[in-house]
């Protein structure tokens, strides 16, 4: 069988480490990267060998091309070139009003989110690409429920950049799809990472829940399985999707 190779972008912390983990266990060498907290990069890694699995971190921020083109080439060195890519690297900022928000923050958030998903997208179809000798492969982005609620009076810098994931999935899909190559999103709703606290708020699943009809955040893992399913054979007629993974919301 040919070698499972996944990259997959801020796999050092939440939906990012669950999923590396969780594909590790389903047979693929994983390449994460993380852009500040080493410690918990290292941490994933460990966690992956001692359960026999193959993983290597990599210090590579998104927003920086020479980062990703760095990120990459790691991977085909250990591993070989990627079969799998997961643009999971995200963030937020606190949460305000558009009037109050500055032209740094917007450029941060944009060019994390969209950039460089953009550029690890490319980086990924030049190994995968058929038109590229590639043998094909699958993409899955994190977007958001946000891309379509809108986050008003939070962050609607976050769920425009999650707007325009959701626009980059549907046109990359056909863009690639006869080149052996399905592009995906998932729309996650309010899951229990470390995002929240990021945007000043780290009790903000718990004050949401009940306004999600299955009455309770998600968990890392409910993401992470949805990932994988689309990254597998199980979903080799599903190109272009958008799944939501809300618990109804
Ligand atoms: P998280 O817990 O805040 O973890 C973020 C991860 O991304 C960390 O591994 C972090 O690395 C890495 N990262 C941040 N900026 C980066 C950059 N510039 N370059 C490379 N890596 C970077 O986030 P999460 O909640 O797991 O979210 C993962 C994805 O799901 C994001 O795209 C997010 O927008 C999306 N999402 C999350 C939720 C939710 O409720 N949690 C809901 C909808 C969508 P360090 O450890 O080095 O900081």
């Amino acid at each position: 069988m040919a070698k499972k190779v996944m990259v997959i972008t801020g796999g050092s912390r939440g939906i990012g480490a669950a999923t590396a983990q969780l594909a590790a266990s389903r047979g693929y060498a994983v390449c994460i990267s993380y852009v500040s907290n080493a410690s918990a990069a290292a941490d994933i890694v460990r966690a992956i060998e001692n359960v026999d699995g193959q993983a290597i971190a990599v210090r590579a921020d998104v927003a920086r091309e020479e980062d990703v083109l760095g990120l990459f080439e790691a991977c085909d060195e250990a591993f070989g070139p990627v079969t799998a890519l997961v643009n999971n690297a995200g963030v937020l900022d606190k949460a305000t009003r558009v009037d109050e928000m500055t032209a740094e923050r917007l450029n941060r958030i944009f060019i994390t989110n969209i950039t460089g998903s953009f550029l690890c997208a490319r980086e990924a179809i030049r190994r995968m690409s058929h038109k590229h000798g590639g043998q094909g492969g699958a993409i899955v982005n994190l977007s958001s429920a946000a891309a379509r609620l809108g986050g008003p009076g939070e962050y609607v810098d976050y769920a425009a950049s999650k707007g325009a994931i959701d626009t980059m999935t549907i046109g990359l899909a056909k863009e690639v799809a006869a080149e052996g190559i399905r592009v995906n999103a998932v729309r996650p709703g309010v899951i229990y990472t470390d995002i929240h606290a990021s945007g000043g708020e780290p009790g903000r699943v718990d004050r949401l829940k009940d306004m999600v009809p299955m009455k309770r955040g998600g968990d890392a893992f409910e993401v992470a399985r949805t990932i994988l399913w689309l990254l597998s054979e199980e979903a080799s007629y599903t190109t272009g999707a958008l799944v939501d993974v809300t618990g109804g919301r």
